[in-house]
C-alpha cells in the first residue's frame, strides 16, 4: 500500500511517541504456543522510551489458542507451495487464516513507523524461517503474516529482534524508523514540491553514507520533481530511499561523508584543526574510534562556524544522542 495525502492533522504523526507494530511475545506477553514469552529488555527497557508499542499476535488472533500445537512452515509435495501447518497435526493448516488475520490489520499497520517481528517464527518470522520439505529443513522461508505485511507496505521499515543485536543492523533499523516518521509527518501535511526538496537536502547526506551512486539516481529524480504530479513524485522517492537504506552505511562511505562535510570549513578551521579533523576521519575509517568521535568534533566546529545546509541536515544526528547508536558504529 502507498501512504496518500491527507488533508487532516488526526495523525500519528503528531505523537510524541512513534508508532512501532511489534509481535506480542517480545513485550513479555505470554502468548507462545508454550504459553512464554520472548521478551526483549532492549526493545522493552530502551526503544519504548522513544516507540509506541502497538502488540499483536496473528496465532492467538486466529484462535489458535493458548497453549497450542506448535505450526511450522512446509512446501507442498505437488505444487511447491508454501503452507503453515500444525507440527503434530499436518491437516491443520492456517496458511489462509493467518493470510487474511494480516490482511485485517491493514488499517493500523498504515499508521505504523516501522515494525519489529519475532525471528523464525512461522507467523511473524522476517526472513531464514525454517521450510520442511519432506521432513528436512531449508532457512528460506518467511512468516505468513509478516510477509504479508511486508508485500502492503513495502517501504515500512521492519525488523526482527534476533538482528537487532548488531549494532549496525540496530542503528540503521532505527535511523530508517525516524526518516519514515519524519517523511509520513511531511505527507500529512500536504507538502509543497519546495517542501519536497527540502527533506531531500535534510537527508541526502544520509543517503550517500549508504550509496553515492544510488544518490545520484535519487538526485536526478528530485531535479525532475517540477514536471511531476506529487503523488507520483513520493512513490518514487520513498521506494528509492528505501532501496538506498536497506543496508546499513559502512565506515568507507561515513568517511567519504566526513570528508565532505568537513570541506564546508575550509575558510574556517586552521590546520592544526584540519589536519587534526583529517587524521580522525583516517582513524575511523581504519576502525580504531567509533563514529561518534569525529562527528562530536565536527558538530562542535559547526556550532562554532554555523552552515545553513549542515544545521538542516539529519547526518550527524539521525536519532536521539541518548540511544548512543553511533558509539558503536
Ligand atoms: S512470534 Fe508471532 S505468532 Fe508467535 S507468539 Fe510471537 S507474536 Fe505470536
Amino acid at each position: 500500500m502507498t501512504r496518500e495525502f491527507k488533508q487532516t492533522s488526526d495523525d500519528r504523526c503528531s505523537t510524541n511517541k512513534i508508532n512501532i507494530g511489534i509481535s506480542s511475545c517480545l513485550l513479555g506477553e505470554r502468548v507462545r504456543f508454550d504459553s512464554g514469552h520472548k521478551n526483549n529488555a532492549y526493545i522493552t527497557k530502551i526503544l519504548s522510551k522513544y516507540f509506541e508499542f502497538h502488540s499483536f499476535c496473528p496465532e492467538v488472533s486466529i484462535g489458535l489458542g493458548i497453549p497450542r500445537e506448535p505450526i511450522r512452515l512446509v512446501s507442498d509435495e505437488i505444487d511447491g507451495s508454501i503452507k503453515c501447518v500444525g507440527t503434530r497435526n499436518p491437516s491443520l493448516d492456517v496458511t489462509e487464516p493467518l493470510i487474511r488475520c494480516a490482511e485485517n490489520q491493514l488499517n493500523w499497520v498504515e499508521n505504523l513507523s516501522g515494525y519489529i517481528f519475532k525471528k523464525d517464527s512461522p507467523s511473524c518470522g522476517m526472513e531464514r524461517v525454517k521450510i520442511y520439505n519432506n521432513g528436512n529443513p531449508s532457512r528460506s522461508g518467511t512468516g505468513i503474516y509478516a510477509s504479508v505485511i511486508m508485500k502492503y507496505f513495502p517501504n515500512l521499515p521492519v525488523e526482527e529482534e534476533g538482528r537487532l543485536g548488531d549494532a549496525h543492523i540496530r542503528e540503521n533499523f532505527i535511523k530508517r524508523v525516524f526518516i519514515y516518521k519524519r517523511w509520513c509527518d511531511l505527507l500529512t501535511s500536504s507538502p509543497s514540491k519546495k517542501d519536497l526538496v527540502n527533506f531531500h537536502a535534510q537527508h541526502k547526506l544520509i543517503y550517500i553514507s549508504h550509496s553515492q551512486s544510488k544518490t545520484k539516481a535519487l538526485g536526478q529524480l528530485v531535479a525532475e520533481i517540477g514536471k511531476m504530479e506529487i503523488s507520483q513524485y513520493c512513490e518514487s522517492y520513498i521506494g528509492m530511499v528505501t532501496n538506498i537504506l536497506r543496508k546499513p552505511a559502512n565506515r568507507k562511505n561515513h568517511a567519504n561523508v566526513l570528508k565532505h562535510i568537513q570541506g564546508y570549513l575550509k575558510h574556517e578551521l586552521d590546520k592544526g584543526d584540519k589536519d587534526e579533523m583529517a587524521t580522525m576521519i583516517e582513524e575511523y575509517r581504519l576502525g580504531y574510534i567509533p563514529l561518534v568521535v569525529p562527528i562530536t568534533v565536527l558538530r562542535h566546529h559547526f556550532r562554532r562556524h554555523p552552515i545553513p545546509y549542515i544545521d538542516m541536515s539529519y547526518y550527524m544526528q539521525p536519532h536521539p544522542k541518548d540511544l548512543m547508536l553511533q558509539n558503536t558504529l
